[in-house]
């Protein structure tokens, strides 16, 4: 395999969770009877540009098409960090009702609703129909399409170049992140920004938050990986921040080479400078993680064993993709010791987890069956989800996090 970006082989194994089905492909009851395909998941560091990936065994449209079931508007956290963020770039960027402004991978208009309700104008690109569908009901125009060069070159010709292009938590989900990036640096208007929130590798391995790793993240970002790839396709990185989403994430903001109404702030070298000072451009700090990531398995092994020994009944809460590399990893399957997952999705409830197989329901059961521990997946939302469960301390209910380090808390 080689690198997706640089072209270097790669022979550098950081962590090797074995195989799991996508972590996406909720089970419909009726398809219980059917098999499931397990796919490789390895993960790879490129020790030329540090971009650290997954090799590609599914094709993007398997992932992201019609049976895709995540709807962003179904988090408030996820909301507020949405709706804050519209107002702070209208103001940065001066925007008003003549400026163009797109969004790629927009989903259900969870963020465009923002824009619309200020009389900017703006459109979503989302290859998800079942997400795409509602947003347009709701009045946002969105194109069902992936975004790459083609598409990009298509909708330069329907709708002019962007004044603001975003993409949040998508420039680590395409498999040709050069043809991407390509595709953004022709959308772009000559003074426009690009705005990208991608989770940081840097809290990846330093968290050990390997439970965000499967098929659907083909790459792992630090900043300098995309500083150098959008260098190379005529764009510059001009300022970025810390964001709190995901575990960490980071916000970039972007305009072309040689554009002056843009200059670089200090943040870029900052944060370049502390991801080398934690050794990131080293290939030895990569080699301790997979043992970390193997004690926290035994750890959560342990727990969920001594616990179901004692009698004690335990659930979870949100059906995440980050649960389901977690559970296939440790090589938990059906209700033996994590009864169901509740969630408060509609569109998950009623299916099963990929893998384990544990049943999806609505949160409301968690109340009629008061069990001892509630496990949180999405632990990157714990505290919005320990508030609106708060309730449980009523028959001494508990919840864990398993990552980075398992974690009893009292409601
Ligand atoms: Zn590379």
């Amino acid at each position: 395999m080689n690198c997706r970006n640089c072209g270097t082989n790669l022979s550098l194994v950081v962590c090797d969770l074995v195989s799991a089905p996508l972590s996406n492909a909720y089970i419909a009851e009726a398809e219980l009877i059917k098999p499931e395909i397990y796919y490789p998941l390895c993960l790879y560091i490129c020790n030329q540009c540090w971009l650290m990936q997954i090799e590609d065994y599914n094709k993007a449209h398997e992932i992201f098409g019609d049976t895709y079931r995540y709807y962003s508007s179904f988090s408030t956290l996820w909301l507020n960090h949405a709706s804050k963020y519209v107002k702070m770039i209208i103001s940065r960027l001066n925007l008003n009702n003549t400026s163009k402004v797109m969004e790629i991978a927009s989903n259900d208009g969870y963020l465009l609703q923002y824009f619309k309700m200020d009389g900017i104008p703006c459109f979503g690109v989302d290859p998800a129909e079942g997400p795409a569908q509602k947003a347009n009901d709701m009045g946002i125009e969105t194109i069902v399409s992936f975004f790459n060069l083609d598409m990009a070159a298509e909708i330069v010709k329907l709708k002019g170049r962007q004044d603001l292009i975003i993409g949040n938590n998508v420039l680590a989900h395409v498999p040709d992140i050069n043809n991407f990036v390509a595709g953004l640096e022709i959308s772009l208007s000559s003074h426009g920004t690009i705005t990208m929130e991608f989770p940081h590798l840097m809290e990846l391995i330093g968290q050990t938050q390997f439970d965000t790793i499967y098929h659907e993240h083909y790459s792992y970002l630090l900043l300098a990986t995309v500083e150098s790839i959008f260098k190379k396709h005529g764009l510059r990185i001009y300022d970025v921040e810390k964001v709190f989403t995901h575990g960490g994430s980071l916000r970039i903001y972007a305009c072309h080479a040689d554009d002056k109404s843009h200059p670089t702030l200090l943040s870029v070298e900052l944060i370049i400078s502390e991801e080398r000072s934690q050794g990131l451009f080293q290939i030895q700090t990569y080699h301790d993680f997979q043992r970390r990531v193997n004690k926290i398995r035994s750890r959560f092994l342990q727990f969920l064993i001594e616990q179901r020994m004692a009698g004690k009944r335990i659930v979870a809460y949100g059906a995440a993709a980050k649960g389901n590399t977690l559970l296939n990893y440790c090589g938990v399957k059906g209700t033996e010791f994590i009864e169901y997952v509740a969630d408060a999705s509609p569109f998950k409830q009623g299916f099963y987890l990929p893998g384990s197989r544990i049943p999806i329901v609505e949160p409301h059961r968690i109340f009629l069956d008061k069990p001892d521990f509630i496990i949180i997946f999405p632990w990157n939302i714990k505290n919005e989800i320990i508030t609106q469960l708060e309730g449980i301390r009523e028959w001494g209910g508990k919840f864990i996090i398993p990552i980075p380090e398992l974690e009893v808390i009292d409601a």
